[in-house]
């Protein structure tokens, strides 16, 4: 279908008053990052709502992208006519002979937000219905729950008519809320961690702690791969490999072993916090679920904390691995996350890592090197990859699912 319009209605960002020009904004800039391989497009704002202007490019192609940027409630492909009534119900006809309609039901349903316009809301839908009932076969009308509802707009700007209504993503415009650092390993937490937290518009930069050769290319190319699919949400993504194996290495000459586990966390950690203040970051995001694994038990995460007073967000702290998969599969990283590359934490894991680590003991432990010329220098050998082009693999039955 020939649209020469997308219309995008806001989700929460309309109510969120004195800040809604900051994110309509954002969603803007996160609209034409998605979009930009449709170069001739244009978007225009209003109040509460977003028009996309096709210029001649794909609209399947657009509605596609779109499913995945949130600060969107919802939109549709629309065509927009002049505020006279020959020319609605020409497009209207236009529009429903585009569609299948043998043996479908249909209603009109009018707005009119210019109270100027000659006809009344009744009397639109009216002119409307009659006119494309006598020139389509096999339409019948059903104004409680029709197969096809047209939606006739009629606006101070102009006329507008669309039939499909798409389910947005929701949440807010990716980066409205800030930039955070999210700690990306190659497992199946953290690309839903970082999914969950951009979702409530955080602008996500990925980290990653690479220990060639202990790690393979192939681990590394891992997670590129998961930040390729997370890019599909914000149009890209910045991704920090960090050269970890000289400090993993000096934490397992230096730390006794049933503390290593909890000693490379906190170096991860104290790396990532320098990272965050490089990137003007407000916070850090882990894949973390209580109770989880060794490392994810509350004592563990006390010791490992203190190293930083940054918030740490933990959006699947309370989640259980089933719901967690879940949402792996419908974001497209679970398929992914399961390939069996190992990565730095499997293969440095002591057999029995303390679940209750003691924070004095690890302070002691570390207190033997100075860590911090290491760090500094794993922060500044960090190799930044810009990942995007990620696209939805989805079908578009599948896609209707998730929305
Ligand atoms: P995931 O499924 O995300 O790997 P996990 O259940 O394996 O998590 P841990 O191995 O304890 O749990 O890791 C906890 C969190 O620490 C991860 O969710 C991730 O945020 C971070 N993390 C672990 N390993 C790495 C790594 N190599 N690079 C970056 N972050 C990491
Ligand atoms: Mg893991």
């Amino acid at each position: 279908m020939i649209y020469d319009q997308i219309l995008v209605r806001y989700g929460e960002i309309s109510t969120k008053g004195r800040n809604r020009k900051a994110f309509t904004k954002k969603l803007r800039e996160n609209i034409l990052m998605v979009l930009k391989d449709l170069s001739a497009i244009s978007i225009s704002a209003t109040r509460d709502r977003l028009h996309i202007y096709l210029n001649g490019e794909d609209g399947e192609k657009a509605l596609s992208k779109l499913a995945g940027v949130f600060g969107i409630q919802s939109y549709s492909p629309v065509i927009k006519t002049e505020k006279e009534i020959e020319k609605i119900k020409e497009a209207a006809l236009h529009l429903v002979q585009k569609m299948n309609t043998d043996g479908k039901t249909f209603k009109v349903s009018a707005r009119r937000a210019d109270k100027t316009f000659e006809l009344d809301t009744n009397e639109i839908n009216y002119a409307v219905g009659s006119h494309v009932l006598k020139n389509t076969g096999g339409l019948t009308v059903d104004v409680r729950n029709p197969d096809i509802k047209l939606n006739v707009e009629v606006r101070k700007e102009g006329t507008y008519l669309s039939s499909e209504i798409f389910q947005g993503a929701g949440g807010m415009p990716a980066g409205a809320s800030g930039r955070a650092m999210l700690m990306l390993s190659g497992g199946l937490d953290s690309p839903v961690a970082g999914y969950l937290i951009m979702k409530r518009g955080v602008e996500i930069e990925a980290v990653h702690f690479h220990s060639p050769p202990f790690t393979s290319e192939r681990a590394k190319q891992k997670v590129i791969d998961l930040a390729k699919e997370l890019s599909v949400f914000s149009g890209r993504i910045k991704l920090h490999i960090v050269p970890f194996t000289e400090v993993q290495q000096t934490v397992h000459n230096q730390v006794p072993e049933n503390y290593t586990m909890t000693s490379t966390r906190r170096m991860m950690l104290r790396i990532t916090e320098k990272l965050r203040e490089k990137q003007n970051g407000l916070g850090i995001v882990t894949g973390e679920s209580l109770g989880q694994v060794a490392s994810q038990t509350l004592e563990s995460m006390l010791a490992i904390n203190e190293v930083t007073s940054t918030p740490v967000l933990r959006p699947l702290i309370s989640m259980d691995k089933l719901e967690i998969i879940e949402i792996a599969k419908q974001i497209g990283t679970h398929d992914i996350s399961i390939l069996p590359y190992e990565d730095c934490c499997t293969i440095f894991t002591p057999p029995a890592p303390k679940t209750k680590p003691k924070r004095e003991k690890i302070q002691f432990y570390e207190s033997f090197v100075d860590f911090e010329p290491l760090i500094d220098k794993a922060a500044a050998d960090t190799e930044v990859l810009i990942i995007e082009g990620g696209a939805l693999q989805m079908e578009a039955d599948d896609l209707d699912e998730l929305l």
